[in-house]
């Protein structure tokens, strides 16, 4: 008898992936430069985020069976079609959580458009069985692991862009940290 082998398990392969918000050129140089215009390794300590890697996480799904990758992408086309708005990003703070020594740049003004997006993402992920960590949302784009500050500095000059789409990103654990590959983009009308 042969057994189907999705209900084995074997062979199953699984990909651990994220919904989030990648900056545009000018601002990913821009946040990438702050680690340096702001002193952070000097004063936290840590390593920085890469540029390539700088990112606004807007639901974290994790790790999820390949097939189930066409039912994400359907849930951002519905989120899509509902009518999600693009918004401008104002990062004009930095903060540091102590909890997980991670420095981050972050919003003194979130945007409504912002939460819109997450709390439909949420809303249509649990909806299709997903299970998600339903810890309030904090916007954060990290700037530098295994930190530890004593003063943070202060930003002088804010960074923005205009968010006009999201994507879907596979997490991939390699030998020199973390690689982001987008598997899907979504615009925002
Ligand atoms: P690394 O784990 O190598 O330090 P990373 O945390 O950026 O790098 P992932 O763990 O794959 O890579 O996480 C991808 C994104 O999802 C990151 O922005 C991360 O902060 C966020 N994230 C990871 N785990 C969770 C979680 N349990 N809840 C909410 N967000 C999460
Ligand atoms: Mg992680």
């Amino acid at each position: 008898m042969r057994v189907a082998e999705e209900n084995t398990g074997i062979g199953r392969k699984t990909v651990r992936v994220f919904f989030a918000i990648w900056p545009n050129d000018t601002a990913q140089k821009q946040l990438a430069g702050l680690a340096r215009q702001l002193r952070l390794e000097s004063l936290c300590g840590g390593r920085k985020t890469k540029a390539e890697n700088t990112h606004l996480t807007l639901v974290f799904v994790g790790e999820v069976d390949t097939g189930k990758l066409a039912a994400l992408c359907r849930i951002a086309d519905d989120v899509q079609a509902s009518g999600a708005r693009a918004f401008d990003f104002v990062v004009d703070e930095i903060r540091y959580w102590k909890h997980n020594n991670i420095v981050y740049a972050s919003t003194g003004k979130v945007p409504r458009e912002l939460i819109n997006l997450v709390t439909a993402l949420q809303n249509a992920l649990s909806a299709a069985g997903f299970s998600l960590e339903r810890r309030a949302y904090r916007p954060h784009i990290t700037l530098a692991r295994d930190a530890s500050c004593k003063t943070l500095p202060e930003l002088t000059e804010p960074i923005a862009w205009r968010v006009r789409e999201w994507v879907l990103v596979k997490s991939e654990q390699a030998s020199g940290g973390s690689v982001y590959i987008p598997i899907g983009r979504w615009p925002l009308a």
